[in-house]
Protein backbone atom coordinates (compact mmCIF):
# COMPACT_ATOMS: atom_id res chain seq x y z
CA UNK A 1 0.00 0.00 0.00
CA UNK A 2 1.24 3.32 -1.15
CA UNK A 3 1.85 6.14 2.28
CA UNK A 4 -0.47 9.23 1.84
CA UNK A 5 0.97 11.87 -0.37
CA UNK A 6 2.39 14.96 1.99
CA UNK A 7 0.10 17.85 1.50
CA UNK A 8 1.67 20.80 -0.46
CA UNK A 9 2.40 24.47 1.11
CA UNK A 10 -0.42 25.93 -0.66
CA UNK A 11 -3.11 23.91 1.21
CA UNK A 12 -1.68 24.36 4.63
CA UNK A 13 -4.01 26.99 5.55
CA UNK A 14 -4.78 28.41 8.75
CA UNK A 15 -8.79 27.43 9.48
CA UNK A 16 -10.60 30.63 10.46
CA UNK A 17 -13.96 28.45 11.61
CA UNK A 18 -14.31 30.29 15.02
CA UNK A 19 -14.19 33.72 14.25
CA UNK A 20 -17.25 35.75 14.34
CA UNK A 21 -19.60 33.17 13.44
CA UNK A 22 -20.81 32.24 16.86
CA UNK A 23 -24.06 34.06 16.40
CA UNK A 24 -24.85 32.74 13.11
CA UNK A 25 -23.96 29.00 14.26
CA UNK A 26 -26.25 29.17 16.94
CA UNK A 27 -28.94 30.49 14.80
CA UNK A 28 -27.90 26.95 12.74
CA UNK A 29 -28.27 24.85 15.48
CA UNK A 30 -31.54 26.20 17.15
CA UNK A 31 -33.32 25.91 13.92
CA UNK A 32 -32.43 22.72 12.74
CA UNK A 33 -30.68 24.04 9.93
CA UNK A 34 -27.27 22.85 8.19
CA UNK A 35 -24.85 23.91 5.80
CA UNK A 36 -22.09 22.91 4.23
CA UNK A 37 -19.82 25.61 5.18
CA UNK A 38 -19.97 24.07 8.70
CA UNK A 39 -19.93 20.46 8.38
CA UNK A 40 -17.60 20.24 5.74
CA UNK A 41 -15.03 22.12 7.68
CA UNK A 42 -15.04 24.37 4.19
CA UNK A 43 -11.44 26.74 4.31
CA UNK A 44 -13.28 29.37 2.63
CA UNK A 45 -16.29 30.08 5.42
CA UNK A 46 -14.40 33.26 6.35
CA UNK A 47 -14.55 34.81 2.59
CA UNK A 48 -17.39 33.15 2.12
CA UNK A 49 -20.27 34.21 5.38
CA UNK A 50 -18.10 37.44 5.72
CA UNK A 51 -17.04 38.95 3.00
CA UNK A 52 -19.28 38.02 -0.30
CA UNK A 53 -22.50 37.24 1.88
CA UNK A 54 -23.03 33.72 0.51
CA UNK A 55 -23.17 30.28 1.95
CA UNK A 56 -24.18 26.62 1.39
CA UNK A 57 -27.27 24.93 3.11
CA UNK A 58 -27.61 21.51 3.05
CA UNK A 59 -31.49 20.58 3.14
CA UNK A 60 -33.78 16.85 3.55
CA UNK A 61 -32.03 15.95 6.65
CA UNK A 62 -28.43 15.42 7.23
CA UNK A 63 -28.08 11.90 6.47
CA UNK A 64 -27.69 10.71 3.18
CA UNK A 65 -29.20 7.53 1.10
CA UNK A 66 -25.90 7.51 -0.36
CA UNK A 67 -21.86 6.67 0.37
CA UNK A 68 -19.99 8.41 -2.33
CA UNK A 69 -16.53 7.83 -1.50
CA UNK A 70 -15.05 11.23 -0.94
CA UNK A 71 -17.91 12.53 0.69
CA UNK A 72 -18.02 12.97 4.57
CA UNK A 73 -21.94 13.27 5.14
CA UNK A 74 -23.41 10.25 7.16
CA UNK A 75 -24.94 7.58 5.31
CA UNK A 76 -28.07 5.71 6.76
CA UNK A 77 -31.42 5.74 7.41
CA UNK A 78 -32.48 9.08 6.49
CA UNK A 79 -34.52 11.67 8.69
CA UNK A 80 -37.87 11.90 8.53
CA UNK A 81 -38.79 14.78 6.01
CA UNK A 82 -39.00 18.51 7.56
CA UNK A 83 -42.34 20.68 5.58
CA UNK A 84 -41.65 23.57 7.59
CA UNK A 85 -37.72 23.67 6.68
CA UNK A 86 -37.99 25.97 3.35
CA UNK A 87 -39.57 28.89 5.57
CA UNK A 88 -36.84 28.56 7.88
CA UNK A 89 -34.40 28.48 5.29
CA UNK A 90 -35.53 31.76 4.14
CA UNK A 91 -35.87 33.11 7.23
CA UNK A 92 -31.60 32.31 7.97
CA UNK A 93 -31.01 34.15 4.46
CA UNK A 94 -32.86 37.06 5.51
CA UNK A 95 -30.69 36.63 9.36
CA UNK A 96 -27.45 36.30 7.55
CA UNK A 97 -28.41 38.89 4.89
CA UNK A 98 -27.06 36.55 1.79
CA UNK A 99 -26.62 38.18 -1.53
CA UNK A 100 -26.12 34.78 -3.16
CA UNK A 101 -27.70 31.41 -1.76
CA UNK A 102 -26.77 27.77 -2.61
CA UNK A 103 -29.43 25.28 -1.46
CA UNK A 104 -27.82 21.30 -1.17
CA UNK A 105 -29.48 18.10 -0.11
CA UNK A 106 -28.27 14.60 0.62
CA UNK A 107 -29.85 11.98 -1.53
CA UNK A 108 -33.29 10.97 -1.14
CA UNK A 109 -33.71 7.54 -2.57
CA UNK A 110 -36.04 6.62 -0.16
CA UNK A 111 -38.55 9.10 -1.45
CA UNK A 112 -40.20 8.77 -4.63
CA UNK A 113 -39.69 12.80 -5.53
CA UNK A 114 -36.40 12.15 -4.73
CA UNK A 115 -37.41 14.94 -2.08
CA UNK A 116 -37.76 17.33 -4.48
CA UNK A 117 -41.13 19.12 -3.73
CA UNK A 118 -39.17 20.15 -0.51
CA UNK A 119 -36.39 21.75 -2.17
CA UNK A 120 -38.86 23.57 -4.51
CA UNK A 121 -40.34 24.86 -1.97
CA UNK A 122 -37.26 26.12 -0.52
CA UNK A 123 -36.34 27.82 -3.76
CA UNK A 124 -39.87 30.02 -3.83
CA UNK A 125 -39.26 30.27 0.22
CA UNK A 126 -36.31 31.96 -0.04
CA UNK A 127 -37.62 34.08 -3.24
CA UNK A 128 -40.71 35.65 -1.37
CA UNK A 129 -38.48 36.76 1.23
CA UNK A 130 -35.51 37.85 -0.31
CA UNK A 131 -36.33 38.84 -3.55
CA UNK A 132 -32.67 40.38 -4.21
CA UNK A 133 -30.46 37.18 -3.44
CA UNK A 134 -29.82 34.77 -6.06
CA UNK A 135 -30.40 30.99 -5.30
CA UNK A 136 -28.33 28.31 -6.25
CA UNK A 137 -29.66 24.85 -6.53
CA UNK A 138 -27.15 21.93 -6.02
CA UNK A 139 -29.39 18.49 -6.04
CA UNK A 140 -28.17 15.11 -6.34
CA UNK A 141 -29.50 13.48 -9.85
CA UNK A 142 -33.31 12.84 -7.89
CA UNK A 143 -32.80 9.42 -9.18
CA UNK A 144 -32.66 10.43 -12.74
CA UNK A 145 -36.55 11.12 -13.16
CA UNK A 146 -37.54 13.60 -14.97
CA UNK A 147 -40.63 15.34 -13.21
CA UNK A 148 -38.07 15.67 -10.37
CA UNK A 149 -36.16 17.81 -12.02
CA UNK A 150 -38.85 20.05 -13.76
CA UNK A 151 -40.44 20.70 -10.29
CA UNK A 152 -37.05 21.70 -9.28
CA UNK A 153 -36.66 23.78 -12.81
CA UNK A 154 -40.16 25.36 -12.22
CA UNK A 155 -39.32 26.92 -9.04
CA UNK A 156 -36.82 29.04 -11.11
CA UNK A 157 -33.58 28.87 -10.06
CA UNK A 158 -31.14 31.23 -10.74
CA UNK A 159 -28.32 28.70 -11.15
CA UNK A 160 -29.15 24.90 -11.70
CA UNK A 161 -25.40 23.25 -10.08
CA UNK A 162 -25.23 19.24 -10.49
CA UNK A 163 -22.17 17.31 -10.01
CA UNK A 164 -20.52 15.48 -12.39
CA UNK A 165 -17.48 15.16 -9.30
CA UNK A 166 -14.84 12.89 -11.37
CA UNK A 167 -14.01 11.83 -14.85
CA UNK A 168 -16.39 8.34 -16.25
CA UNK A 169 -13.55 5.70 -15.91
CA UNK A 170 -13.85 6.54 -11.74
CA UNK A 171 -17.47 7.33 -11.24
CA UNK A 172 -18.28 4.09 -10.22
CA UNK A 173 -15.37 3.83 -7.15
CA UNK A 174 -16.24 7.37 -6.55
CA UNK A 175 -19.78 7.68 -6.80
CA UNK A 176 -21.25 4.57 -6.30
CA UNK A 177 -24.70 4.91 -7.07
CA UNK A 178 -24.72 7.53 -9.67
CA UNK A 179 -23.83 7.13 -12.96
CA UNK A 180 -21.81 9.43 -15.38
CA UNK A 181 -23.93 9.67 -18.30
CA UNK A 182 -26.97 10.07 -16.12
CA UNK A 183 -25.60 13.12 -14.59
CA UNK A 184 -24.88 14.31 -18.24
CA UNK A 185 -28.47 13.62 -19.21
CA UNK A 186 -29.77 15.58 -15.57
CA UNK A 187 -27.60 18.47 -16.53
CA UNK A 188 -28.41 18.55 -20.08
CA UNK A 189 -32.52 18.12 -19.28
CA UNK A 190 -32.28 21.05 -16.85
CA UNK A 191 -30.93 23.24 -20.17
CA UNK A 192 -33.55 22.05 -22.19
CA UNK A 193 -36.84 22.61 -19.71
CA UNK A 194 -35.23 26.59 -19.10
CA UNK A 195 -32.41 27.67 -21.49
CA UNK A 196 -32.48 31.25 -19.74
CA UNK A 197 -31.22 29.05 -16.20
CA UNK A 198 -27.55 28.80 -16.47
CA UNK A 199 -26.46 25.29 -15.75
CA UNK A 200 -22.94 24.12 -13.63
CA UNK A 201 -21.25 21.50 -12.66
CA UNK A 202 -18.08 20.72 -10.65
CA UNK A 203 -15.11 18.14 -11.03
CA UNK A 204 -12.79 16.89 -7.96
CA UNK A 205 -9.15 16.34 -9.24
CA UNK A 206 -6.78 14.06 -7.52
CA UNK A 207 -7.97 11.17 -7.45
CA UNK A 208 -6.31 9.08 -9.87
CA UNK A 209 -8.13 10.59 -13.50
CA UNK A 210 -5.69 11.31 -16.35
CA UNK A 211 -5.13 14.93 -18.27
CA UNK A 212 -7.01 13.52 -21.05
CA UNK A 213 -10.02 12.05 -18.96
CA UNK A 214 -10.50 15.84 -17.69
CA UNK A 215 -10.30 17.27 -21.56
CA UNK A 216 -13.18 14.76 -22.05
CA UNK A 217 -15.26 16.43 -19.25
CA UNK A 218 -15.35 19.35 -20.19
CA UNK A 219 -16.07 18.15 -23.84
CA UNK A 220 -19.13 15.94 -22.30
CA UNK A 221 -20.15 19.02 -20.43
CA UNK A 222 -20.06 21.41 -23.02
CA UNK A 223 -21.66 19.15 -25.34
CA UNK A 224 -24.62 19.06 -22.96
CA UNK A 225 -25.19 22.72 -23.12
CA UNK A 226 -23.23 23.44 -19.57
CA UNK A 227 -22.40 27.12 -19.08
CA UNK A 228 -20.08 26.69 -16.00
CA UNK A 229 -17.56 24.89 -15.01
CA UNK A 230 -15.55 24.57 -11.31
CA UNK A 231 -12.58 22.10 -10.64
CA UNK A 232 -10.97 21.85 -7.14
CA UNK A 233 -8.50 19.41 -5.30
CA UNK A 234 -9.91 16.67 -4.06
CA UNK A 235 -8.86 16.26 0.08
CA UNK A 236 -9.79 13.35 2.30
CA UNK A 237 -11.92 13.71 4.91
CA UNK A 238 -10.64 10.94 7.09
CA UNK A 239 -9.13 7.63 6.63
CA UNK A 240 -11.93 5.61 5.44
CA UNK A 241 -12.11 7.59 1.97
CA UNK A 242 -10.04 7.23 -0.88
CA UNK A 243 -6.92 8.26 -1.07
CA UNK A 244 -5.52 11.73 -2.15
CA UNK A 245 -3.43 10.18 -5.97
CA UNK A 246 -1.83 13.73 -6.55
CA UNK A 247 -1.84 17.23 -5.75
CA UNK A 248 -2.46 19.49 -8.59
CA UNK A 249 -0.10 22.86 -8.08
CA UNK A 250 -2.00 26.53 -8.68
CA UNK A 251 -0.09 26.56 -12.08
CA UNK A 252 -1.91 23.19 -13.37
CA UNK A 253 -5.25 24.53 -12.24
CA UNK A 254 -4.36 27.68 -14.23
CA UNK A 255 -3.54 25.83 -17.25
CA UNK A 256 -7.09 23.43 -16.74
CA UNK A 257 -8.91 26.93 -16.76
CA UNK A 258 -7.49 28.13 -19.71
CA UNK A 259 -8.33 25.02 -21.52
CA UNK A 260 -11.97 24.68 -19.94
CA UNK A 261 -12.59 28.43 -21.08
CA UNK A 262 -11.27 27.45 -24.78
CA UNK A 263 -13.95 25.04 -24.53
CA UNK A 264 -16.87 27.94 -24.65
CA UNK A 265 -17.71 28.05 -20.88
CA UNK A 266 -18.96 31.08 -19.55
CA UNK A 267 -17.13 30.94 -16.58
CA UNK A 268 -14.39 28.54 -14.69
CA UNK A 269 -13.24 28.64 -11.38
CA UNK A 270 -9.83 26.20 -10.83
CA UNK A 271 -8.07 26.28 -7.90
CA UNK A 272 -6.66 24.09 -5.09
CA UNK A 273 -9.33 25.20 -2.65
CA UNK A 274 -12.39 26.62 -5.30
CA UNK A 275 -15.36 24.28 -4.04
CA UNK A 276 -18.71 23.99 -6.11
CA UNK A 277 -20.08 27.08 -4.56
CA UNK A 278 -16.85 28.98 -4.40
CA UNK A 279 -16.99 32.48 -5.69
CA UNK A 280 -20.63 31.52 -6.66
CA UNK A 281 -21.75 34.99 -6.55
CA UNK A 282 -19.52 36.16 -9.54
CA UNK A 283 -21.18 33.30 -11.62
CA UNK A 284 -24.28 34.36 -11.61
CA UNK A 285 -23.43 37.76 -12.94
CA UNK A 286 -20.97 36.16 -15.77
CA UNK A 287 -23.92 34.21 -17.04
CA UNK A 288 -26.37 37.27 -16.99
CA UNK A 289 -23.60 39.27 -19.36
CA UNK A 290 -24.17 36.43 -21.67
FE1 LIG B 1 -19.72 27.44 2.11
FE2 LIG B 1 -19.21 26.88 -0.46
FE3 LIG B 1 -18.19 29.04 0.67
FE4 LIG B 1 -17.27 26.67 1.36
S1 LIG B 1 -17.09 27.62 -0.68
S2 LIG B 1 -17.80 28.34 2.77
S3 LIG B 1 -19.15 25.45 1.26
S4 LIG B 1 -20.37 28.65 0.35
FE1 LIG C 1 -22.40 12.89 -0.21
FE2 LIG C 1 -24.10 13.73 -2.11
FE3 LIG C 1 -22.91 11.33 -2.31
FE4 LIG C 1 -24.80 11.77 -0.47
S1 LIG C 1 -25.06 11.80 -2.71
S2 LIG C 1 -22.85 10.70 -0.14
S3 LIG C 1 -24.38 13.88 0.13
S4 LIG C 1 -21.92 13.36 -2.39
Amino acid sequence: KQPPLRKPSWLKIKLNTNENYTGLKKMMRENNLHTVCEEARCPNIHECWGTRRTATFMILGAVCTRACRFCAVKTGLPNELDLAEPERVADSVVMMNLKHAVVTAVARDDLKDGGSAVFAETVRAIRRKNPFTTIEVLPSDMGGVEENLRALMDAKPDILNHNIETVRRLTPRVRARAKYDRSLEFLRRAKEMQPEIPTKSSLMVGLGETHEEIIEVMDDLRANHVDIMTIGQYLQPTKKHLAVQKYYSPMEFGELRKIAMSKGFSHCEAGPLVRSSYHADEQVNAAAKE
